[in-house]
């Protein structure tokens, strides 16, 4: 944390009124969302991790779990937009930020704009499933009631390598 010159500048922060606007700071919140990843990968599960944060405290961690719950649904965006709304005790995650490792596929993007969430803060792009900027712009979609601010590619190294070599690894089980 104390050498935040290294840090990439990422100009869509700019964009953002949230109070918790700024690169070192969302970097700061997608290192919790990394840790929860390398959890999953400690359970051999796909490892995307992410967390809700609300203010300053943080509301929601989780990480993929499909495997272990045999639950097509529990990508690690699902479980957290779960436990924030017990958290907060409303469907609405108004003033929250979610940050997560990976960017949301089409069905974790719904839910984002179900819960209202105002800004999501991901890691690394998915070619194969993004529903944010790869392969649909959700959140961009002026047809949909709710828009969400985000912001992309924060960690994307990070992200995307753990990615790399949990499949990686897998294909080399596999032979
Ligand atoms: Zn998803």
């Amino acid at each position: 944390m104390n050498q935040p010159e290294q840090w990439p500048a990422i100009p869509e922060f700019e964009l953002f009124a949230s109070p918790l606007a700024g690169g070192n700071m969302h970097e700061r919140w997608m290192r919790l969302a990394l840790d929860e990843a390398r959890q999953a990968l400690e359970e051999d599960e796909v490892p995307v991790g992410a967390i809700v944060v609300a203010g300053e405290r943080v509301i929601a961690s989780a990480h993929n779990q499909r495997e272990q719950l045999a639950d097509p649904t529990a990508h690690a965006e699902m479980i957290a937009i779960t436990q924030a709304a017990s958290a907060l005790n409303s469907w609405r995650l108004e003033n929250c930020v979610l940050y997560v490792t990976l960017e949301p596929c089409p069905m974790c993007a719904g839910a984002i704009l179900q819960a209202r969430v105002p800004v999501v803060v991901w890691g690394a792009a998915d070619a194969k499933a993004g529903a944010v900027e790869s392969l649909y712009q959700l959140f961009e979609d002026g047809r949909l009631n709710h828009r969400v601010e985000h912001a992309g590619h924060v960690l994307e190294a990070e992200c995307g390598k753990l990615l790399t070599e949990f499949f990686r690894e897998k294909r080399r089980r596999q032979k």
